[in-house]
């Protein structure tokens, strides 16, 4: 039988995710992309000795990703090498500076301490 083949317009996460599910399942994908490198929005320059990245900076849900991969027959780990960022990032309320930790426990702490009476709201599970 002749693979269907099946045109993407985009290398962003949505046309290389698509291209990634349908060629697992047999289709013949073409991918074209305008420009001269892939990743969309979740891709990234340089200007000088500065990186900077055009959208996300870092995976806050790894396993839609491993759940992508898997459908797809394939390992994320033998493609990527995900590490752990903690804490994740900085956030500035004036003079307030808030650290978002993956650590339930430490987070609901430290909600209440800049937040006080919000660290309930936190449930640790
Ligand atoms: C600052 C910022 C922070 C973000 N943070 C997060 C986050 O923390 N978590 C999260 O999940 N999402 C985040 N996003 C959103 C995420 O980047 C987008 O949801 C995601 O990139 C969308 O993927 P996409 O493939 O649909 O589109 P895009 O990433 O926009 O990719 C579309 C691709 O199609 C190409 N294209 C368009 N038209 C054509 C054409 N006619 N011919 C050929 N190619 C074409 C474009 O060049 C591009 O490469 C963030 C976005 C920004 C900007």
């Amino acid at each position: 039988m002749i693979p269907k083949k099946i045109i993407v317009i985009g290398a962003g996460p949505g046309g290389l995710t698509s291209a990634m599910l349908l060629a697992s399942k047999g289709y013949e994908v073409d991918v074209f992309e305008k420009q001269g490198f892939v990743g969309g929005r979740t891709s990234g320059f340089t200007l000088d000795e500065f990186t900077f990245d055009l959208g996300p900076t870092f995976l806050s849900m790894p396993y839609i990703l491993e759940e992508i991969f898997e459908l797809a027959g394939r390992k994320l780990e033998d493609y990527i090498e995900l590490r752990e960022i903690d804490p994740m990032y900085e956030l500035i309320f004036s003079d307030l500076s808030f650290f978002p930790t993956r650590n339930q426990v430490e987070m609901k702490e430290q909600i209440e301490q800049l937040f006080p009476g919000n660290g309930e709201g936190i449930s640790v599970l």
